[in-house]
């Protein structure tokens, strides 16, 4: 039975919309488990449960037959959310019977809910005319089946709303959820980002001369032809005859009349080459997975990188340049900070990653540039919404294609709302950041790009508390050189000074990765990231210390501020490392002062050794980004966990206060450097618990300046005290949002920060 569940699913995954996804379940696991009736049952939007598919039913039955929850046995299981298995259905309380689907004449009934996110979907019948019970391993199969598919049930229900790109028929307004990745709301045309020679990442384009594409799409076949051949050749005296009959049938795919001929029928509909390839090569892909001889099974990898060589080809050979418009929206899979720098200054309005979650590196870039983002979009079909107008709500974390009119004059207003209250903020630029007690805080910003310090200087940032110095480094092909890296420093320093800028030590690992320097993990997370990475390649941090420690050559605003660390020693290599680069300088007859050096606080391991790492250092600052899914156990990253990650959780909120204490009991100041920093909300908090420094993207910065001008210290501070003492998030909410309220600022508890809350 694994080896058809497998299959189903595969199956089931390449099907092209909802309808074919269930007529593949109903037909395959009725013959699986060899019976009579095989139904699937939805739920619709007013919450009834509608036969959609059967095999073995009346088809005449589908669409009309609906229950509602706790109706039926269908009903039953919908409400039970478990499995119900009779032998005699019709003895059952709750057997209720419909003429339409011929349905008296089956007694063994086994149902089983259909549920995703903890909601059920729908319900998966099987039925036999002859009363029997099925078994454990029966019931424990469609259970299995039922889990694998929801995600993809799921998925082709949301994507269902999508006109059908190959009908003629215009698009139709379709609505995407996903999450907060930074607020603001961007109206434009989408480009899709993709990595090159990823097959599912296509995306859909028309081509407009077919012969031409045609012409183009046969060169790039005969070329890898010419390369599998020769391959073939090379290999000839060290592999044996099977092997190299399998060279043979690579080059025979590669034919015209093979491979090639599907896809030109495909072409001559006027699709592109890359597409039409794409598209045949995953369908042959998917029909190798799906056989049950594993030798035959294994070939699916072979023709997968077959498909891959000629895509790469094709995307080289490609002369049509992307043209990003006015107003682009990136949208793609996984988006990187170096899809984002391909974007020409000034176009790029809006962003939708499939992947990732708010807190994720994109969306933290997204937020310093203050782009309207929406990350996590699992079900946007984004290979096929390739030129397509799209807004973006990074409010809210919802993302539409093809809007109607009256969706865009909505967005429209909300854009200008939003331009409108940008204005007004700006009039505090110059005001100092001082409650209505005079408690004065200082607001710094979180940097990565040369632009973030136009942006950060307009809104009035006294400092900068991170610079993320990897960004500079993922925008090359190659580790930057001293020379290199003291340049792009020196222009951040220059930009500041006089205000201090903390540059923060090369943090790669986890998800943020060097395109030259991958590293594959298991779990990278909890793997070889920041400090780890560095202090294992002295090499490396000691040529980014001496750049640092150059380009502040004369200025002498520069901090020092190492990630990840979780043990004392770690500091204290670090610490030496840098000694030896500043005295190598110093030697050198540089002039140059010892900069700060700072811990950041992101591990739990560090929050219980605050008070021994800030007596070891000249400051600290915490990483709550990490630190929340350190202590919480939710990556990040994740889409799946993303309402778990909670940066008002009690426990988060009592290591912040307690960092705090540690450090100052130390004689030492504290700043925070996470995204926490920068939602007014939290930053009343963070001020009252003591924080020296807050420090955020410079899209927050004065909203939050507003609000701490308007309450007072001693306010803030029992309501921090309030809030310690809550045992759970949701109470934490409660508490807050009744504050504001309270003194009129609720029209600040607009998400600016896509802060989970
Ligand atoms: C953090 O973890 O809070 C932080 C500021 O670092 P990053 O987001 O770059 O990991
Ligand atoms: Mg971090």
């Amino acid at each position: 039975m694994l080896g058809s569940l497998r299959s189903i699913v595969q199956e089931v995954n390449s099907a092209r919309d909802l309808p074919a996804v269930l007529r593949i379940i109903v037909t395959r696991v009725k013959q699986t488990m060899t019976t009579d009736v095989c139904s699937v049952y939805l739920r619709n939007v007013k919450k009834e449960f509608v036969l959609m598919a059967t095999d073995g039913l009346n088809v005449e039955a589908v669409g009309r037959v609906m229950l509602t929850k706790g109706q039926g046995l269908v009903g039953l299981v919908a409400a039970r959310e478990e499995p119900v298995n009779l032998d005699q259905a019709e003895t059952h309380p709750n057997f209720e019977y419909f003429p339409e689907t011929g349905e008296e004449r089956y007694s063994a009934f086994l149902g089983v809910p259909i549920i995703h996110q903890r909601k059920v979907m729908g319900v998966l019948v099987v039925q036999q005319v002859k009363g029997r019970t099925f078994d454990e391993g029966e019931e424990a199969f469609l259970v299995t089946m039922s889990a694998q598919l929801s995600g993809v049930i799921a998925h082709a229900e949301a994507t269902g709303a999508l006109v059908d790109i190959h009908s003629d028929a215009g698009p139709t307004e379709a609505k995407f959820m996903g999450v907060a990745g930074a607020p603001g709301v961007a109206i434009g045309r989408t480009v899709v980002a993709a990595p090159p020679a990823d097959l599912r990442a296509v995306p859909y384009r028309r081509c407009d001369d077919i012969e031409q594409e045609v012409v183009f799409f046969l060169e790039a076949l005969a070329q890898v032809r010419a390369n599998v051949r020769l391959l073939g050749d090379e290999l000839a005296n060290r592999v044996n005859k099977e092997e190299r009959q399998l060279f043979d049938a690579y080059v025979g795919m590669l034919d015209d009349a093979s491979l090639g001929g599907e896809v030109m029928d495909r072409i001559r509909q006027n699709i592109s080459a890359e597409y039409a390839w794409s598209e045949v090569i995953l369908e042959h892909v998917t029909n190798f997975q799906s056989m049950s001889d594993p030798y035959l099974r294994e070939r699916a990898s072979d023709v997968q990188d077959l498909g891959g060589r000629v895509l790469a080809v094709l995307q080289q050979s490609n002369q049509k340049k992307i043209v990003f418009p006015e107003n682009t929206i990136l949208i793609g899979e996984e988006l990187t900070a170096s899809m984002l720098a391909e974007v020409p200054a000034g176009r790029l309005a809006g962003i939708v990653s499939v992947r990732g979650s708010s807190n994720s590196h994109v969306a933290i870039l997204a937020r310093s540039m203050g782009i309207p983002t929406v990350m996590g979009a699992v079900d946007l079909p984004f290979t096929k919404l390739d030129s397509r107008e799209m807004i973006v709500d990074g409010y809210h974390g919802s993302v539409y294609s093809d809007p109607s009119r009256n969706l865009l004059l909505h967005y429209q207003d909300i854009v200008d709302e939003d331009l409108q209250v940008v204005r007004t903020l700006e009039s505090l630029k110059d005001e100092p950041c001082e409650t209505t007690d005079g408690h004065l805080i200082e607001l710094w910003v979180n940097t990565g790009l040369a632009a973030d310090a136009v942006l950060s200087l307009e809104r009035g940032a006294e400092g900068v508390g991170l610079y993320r110095t990897e960004i500079p480094f993922m925008l090359r092909d190659r580790f930057p050189s001293e020379e290199e890296q003291r340049q792009v420093y020196r222009e951040q320093l220059a930009a500041f000074f006089p205000h201090p800028v903390t540059m923060r030590t090369l943090d790669i690992g986890g998800d943020k990765a060097l395109p030259y320097f991958p590293i594959e993990e298991e779990n990278p997370f909890l793997g070889w990231r920041g400090i780890r990475v560095t202090l294992d390649h002295p090499e490396i941090f000691l040529v980014q210390v001496r750049a640092m420690l150059r380009a502040s050559e004369g200025l002498d605003n520069l901090r020092i501020l190492l990630p990840m660390i979780s043990a004392i020693p770690e500091l204290e290599i670090a610490q030496m490392l840098i000694m030896r680069a500043y005295e190598e300088l110093v030697t050198e007859g540089r002039k140059i002062t010892l900069p700060p050096i700072g811990v950041m606080i992101e591990v739990p391991s560090a929050v219980y050794q605050a008070r021994e790492l800030a007596a070891r250092s000249d400051f600290l600052s915490v990483g709550s980004n990490d630190l929340t899914q350190y202590i919480l156990a939710v990556d990040r990253n994740n889409t799946r966990v993303a309402d778990l990650y909670r940066s008002f959780h009690p426990a988060v909120l009592r290591a912040l206060k307690d960092v705090v204490d540690a450090s100052h009991s130390q004689g030492k100041p504290i700043s925070i450097c996470g995204e926490l920093a920068g939602d007014p909300t939290a930053a009343l908090l963070l001020m009252a618990m003591g924080y020296d420094v807050l420090s955020m993207s410079a899209t927050n910065l004065l909203k939050v300046k507003s609000v701490i001008r308007r309450v007072s210290l001693i306010d803030a501070h029992e309501l921090m005290l309030e809030v310690l003492a809550l045992p759970d998030t949701e109470s934490v909410y409660a508490t807050l949002d009744d504050a504001f309220k309270e003194v009129g600022l609720s029209r600040m508890l607009k998400p600016i920060v896509p802060i989970n809350r």
